[in-house]
């Protein structure tokens, strides 16, 4: 199984060079591919959309945004042909794809192989259109990044022990290369450590590929389109071959952070808030609740910046209830140290912490998990933030 992202199928020139290399890796054995739009035809689409209506309903969404993986689909499979392998592009659910009915972060309830294994059987190559699927119906889309998630289910459902997601990147790098760069190449990730990156902002693999990695047993390799090079194995990792240290750096800006003062000292505001919120479909990051002063606490948490309309709406009229106050930033961003087992070594907060200070960088809120230290900041601090937590880290020294 490999999968091309956007910028592996950016242009024709670009597919050309896809179908070349599928073409070489088919002449070896079997293989499925699964592709996301060309570029930045999602974004493309999203803004076409907004000029003609500020709130879309998600089911018009989802139907656009699918025409972006239509295209790329359509295209390599035209293009493999032409180079004499013969191929057959298909939508998500000419590929088997059932999800749950949650328009733009629908999660995949079933993959049905049936048809792509019938093409494999002639030996032509399925190109399936990632990020997509369908319920009762309706097309529905797996969130940004979506694509990688596509390529692990269908890896899964065909029984294939490894997925190759290629990328712009040659691997899972110890922070994002565009913005630290003397950042290294990882070689191995565990399951865990690559969930924690990808959920703290590191948009190399969507996480819930990730996710179903592990819970499946695959091995999902990162590789770059362009260069050679073993990429990055995501695996399971014995515990002592784990190096038990920070292994990598993410940071996020997808973020807004709200706020709610004065919520009175008693039980039920914050289940109140928080069913809301999860009822409107808004994922709560990052929680942090001070100790009551004068009867009163704030509560201070982050969200998606595009949950921020319908959080701030929830937020205030679950506020307004108690008589507290909600405010919204979104100049934020998060910058968070990844790695198993750093919680039981002492000093690694110290170390994150000492770092952000001694750049002058202010740190208005810390959650902490078994593999995860995440501070927020300010935006405009996050790329001085991310390299001085790498360096503190010796990160741009470790071993590949
Ligand atoms: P695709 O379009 O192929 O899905 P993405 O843009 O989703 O590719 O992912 C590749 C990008 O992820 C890289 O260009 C890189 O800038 C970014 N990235 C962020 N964090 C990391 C990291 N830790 N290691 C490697 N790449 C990273
Ligand atoms: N094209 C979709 C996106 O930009 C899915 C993907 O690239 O994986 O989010
Ligand atoms: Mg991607």
């Amino acid at each position: 199984m490999h999968k091309y992202g956007g910028s592996s199928v950016a242009s024709p020139e670009r597919i050309i060079h896809v179908a070349e290399r599928v073409k070489a890796a088919w002449a070896q054995g079997p293989l499925a591919v699964v592709v996301s739009a060309m570029g930045d035809t999602t974004d493309d689409l999203l803004a076409l959309l907004r000029q003609v209506a500020h709130d879309p309903p998600a089911r018009e969404v989802d139907l656009l945004l699918a025409a972006g993986e239509q295209i790329s689909a359509a295209l390599l499979a035209a293009a493999l042909q032409e180079r004499g392998v013969p191929a057959r592009a298909l939508l998500g659910w000419q590929a088997g794809f059932a999800t749950d009915a949650v328009h733009r972060k629908a999660r995949i309830r079933d993959v049905d192989p049936a048809r792509v294994q019938a093409i494999l059987a002639e030996g032509a190559v399925p190109v399936v259109a990632g990020f997509q699927g369908l319920h009762a119906g309706e097309i529905t889309t797996l969130g940004r990044g979506g694509s990688d998630t596509t390529a692990v289910a269908l890896a899964a459902a065909l029984g294939c022990a490894r997925c190759e997601i290629y990328s712009d990147v040659d691997g899972v790098y110890t922070a994002d290369p565009r913005v630290v760069p003397d950042a290294r190449r990882l070689a191995v990730l565990s399951y865990e450590e690559m969930m924690e990156m990808a959920h703290m902002g590191a948009q190399v693999l969507q996480i819930r590929a990730v996710e179903l990695a592990e819970a499946r047993r695959l091995t999902i390799v990162a590789r770059s389109t362009f260069a050679g090079g073993p990429g990055t194995e995501i695996r399971e990792v014995d515990p002592t071959e784990s190096e038990m240290s920070v292994r990598g750096v993410a940071h996020d800006r997808n973020i807004a952070k709200v706020t709610i003062r004065g919520v009175p000292d008693r039980p039920g505001f914050a289940h109140r808030l928080f069913a809301a919120l999860a009822g409107h479909s808004v994922n709560v990051d990052t929680i942090v609740q001070s100790a009551p002063r004068d009867g009163c606490s704030d509560i201070v948490f982050t969200v998606a910046r595009e949950d921020l309309p319908r959080t701030v709406e929830v937020a205030g009229q679950a506020a307004a209830e108690v008589g507290a106050d909600a405010s919204a930033e979104q100049d934020v961003a998060m910058v968070s140290a990844v790695g198993a087992g750093m919680v039981t070594r002492p000093g690694v907060a110290a170390a994150m912490f000492g770092a952000l200070a001694e750049a002058g960088i202010n740190i208005e809120a810390i959650t902490t998990s078994e593999i995860k230290i995440s501070c927020l900041i300010r935006e405009r601090d996050v790329e001085a933030a991310v390299r001085a937590v790498h360096a503190a880290f010796g990160l741009g020294q470790a071993k590949a």
